[in-house]
């Protein structure tokens, strides 16, 4: 996938997430925390790649890591995850102001450049150091680019539109249940 679409892409998930309220840190996070966040995680796996946007940038990480793993080797696989998420608890000290609700939207930026690396046909090692690869190959073709825009517009109409449907049915069966307050007080007495 191009930076351009995983920047999309990332944004699309973060908005998603936030509709979701996967943690409290991205239900009511401030948005010009998550923002940079979700947007630096989504380039971040592809450091493994020394004409990436961020391997450009950062080539005397780019080139050893290209060495070692090769392009979508370590850096796409949630053994890389999980190691970024310990690194960032155990050797950032405490009473750095970096805020959770970035720290947050880094990870959501992070998964969202994995899912979106296994809609391309060449996939990614998830499991990595095992070789299989992980794709749902759904953007192929020339028409690659539109496609990607396509699915970053679809994820946020999703996030727009889902969580109110569910939140509604949810209200209006809980509402339907036949169980008031004064009936919950009684079968508690009864059971003290
Ligand atoms: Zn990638």
């Amino acid at each position: 996938m191009t930076a351009e679409g995983h920047l999309l892409f990332s944004v699309a998930s973060l908005i998603l997430a936030h509709q979701l309220e996967i943690t409290p840190e991205i239900a009511q996070g401030d948005w010009l925390h998550m923002l940079p966040g979700v947007l630096l995680a989504s380039l971040l796996p592809d450091i493994d790649h020394p004409s990436s946007t961020l391997g450009r940038l950062f080539r005397f990480i780019s080139i050893p890591i290209a060495k070692l793993c090769g392009h979508r080797g370590f850096t796409h696989s949630l053994l890389a995850l999980i190691v970024g998420i310990i690194l960032f608890q155990t050797e950032i000290p405490s009473d750095w102001p970096i805020p959770t609700d970035f720290v947050h939207a880094m990870i959501v930026g992070y998964i969202s450049h994995l899912i979106a690396d296994m809609l391309t046909p060449a996939g990614i090692p998830l499991l990595w150091p095992l070789r299989t690869r992980f794709c749902i190959p759904v953007l192929r073709g020339k028409e690659r680019k539109k496609a990607e825009r396509f699915i970053a517009v679809l994820v946020v109409v999703i996030a727009i539109l889902l969580p109110q449907h569910i939140s509604s049915s949810l209200t209006h069966y809980f509402d339907k249940l036949p169980f008031d307050k004064l009936q919950i007080d009684k079968l508690q007495n009864l059971y003290k």
